[in-house]
């Protein structure tokens, strides 16, 4: 297959493009969402929420290709066999980068690692991801975003799950950017309109030393069924990732949310104690 716009060998289809012009339309496309979305000014800190995954760790090399002030921030939930590995390859990246890192864990924040918690073939996606928001905005004061790696898939899939279960505060919240709100750090997502497959083709471009490795919990959630239908649906009409959420933002309603403190550790929360105190609380009771 033939670039579309030199003729030269393809490395990607749809669109056909060789080396040098897929790198222009996957770096122009990335910083077109971040004009386009107002999501980073040259004096921001930012901090990269990185896994050592190919998604994130794309993103701290373009934050960094692209002059900003940009520093990594890991999560480790504590799942043997895979995020050990994950951070090894961030460790690595970041040392030969010079790129500071600081890493937190469930375990030290909880007591427990998470796949202590977990009942073998039961989801652990939702304490997970309460956990990882409340370590990520915990410690990301002092810099003026937090920046996911998160793609179209991700975003496209999002929306879908949150359509599908109702969740009327969730399907507000999603987008590019969130809106600024008392207590939380600033999220932005620079890769909200390039696909997986891109980002996946751009770092093996680049050279860039990614894992690969899926999380043993991943095929137990909701959203893997939703990513397996999304893609099927996606094979047959191309383009409907990218409509779904060019849609969801013509619509997205205003999120109106009542911002109190939590009473067990003072994070912004809608009731009286955040839903990470309440998980806490309940690993204490088990223990
Ligand atoms: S797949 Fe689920 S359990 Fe695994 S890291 Fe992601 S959110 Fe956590
Ligand atoms: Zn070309
Ligand atoms: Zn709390």
């Amino acid at each position: 297959m033939k670039c579309e716009k030199c003729n030269a060998k393809a490395v990607i289809e749809m669109p056909a493009l060789c080396n040098k012009h897929f790198t222009s339309y996957f770096e122009g496309k990335a910083k077109k969402t971040i004009k386009e979305f107002g999501l980073l000014e040259k004096k921001d800190r930012v901090c990269v929420a990185t896994s050592g995954g190919k998604d994130s760790l794309t993103l701290l090399y373009l934050l960094k290709k692209f002059g900003y002030d940009a520093e990594a921030l890991a999560v480790d939930e504590g799942i043997l066999g895979y995020r050990d590995q994950t951070l090894e390859f961030l460790k690595d990246f970041c040392e030969k980068n010079k790129i500071p890192l600081r890493i937190f864990s469930y375990e030290e924040e909880t007591g427990k690692r998470l796949d202590s918690t977990v009942e073998p073939g039961k989801p652990a996606c939702s304490t997970c991801g309460t956990l990882r928001r409340h370590l990520l905005n915990k410690h990301s004061k002092g810099y003026d975003k937090i920046a996911t790696g998160h793609n179209l898939d991700d975003e496209s899939q999002a929306v879908l799950m949150n359509l599908f279960k109702a969740q009327k505060k969730l399907f507000s919240r999603q987008g590019p950017k969130t809106k600024k709100m008392r207590g939380f750090t600033q999220k932005i997502k620079p890769f909200y309109f390039l696909k997986e497959k891109e980002i996946m083709v751009y770092a093996y471009l680049k050279g860039l030393n990614v894992s690969f490795a899926e999380c043993p919990f991943a095929r137990l959630s909701y959203r893997s069924q939703v990513r397996e239908a999304l893609n099927e649906y996606e094979s047959r009409n191309p383009g409907t990732k990218e409509n779904i959420v060019r849609k969801y933002l013509s619509i997205r309603p205003a999120s109106h949310q009542d911002v109190r403190s939590c009473t067990g550790c003072g994070s912004p929360c809608s009731g009286d104690f955040c839903k990470a105190c309440r998980i806490k609380a309940g690993f204490a009771l088990e223990s």
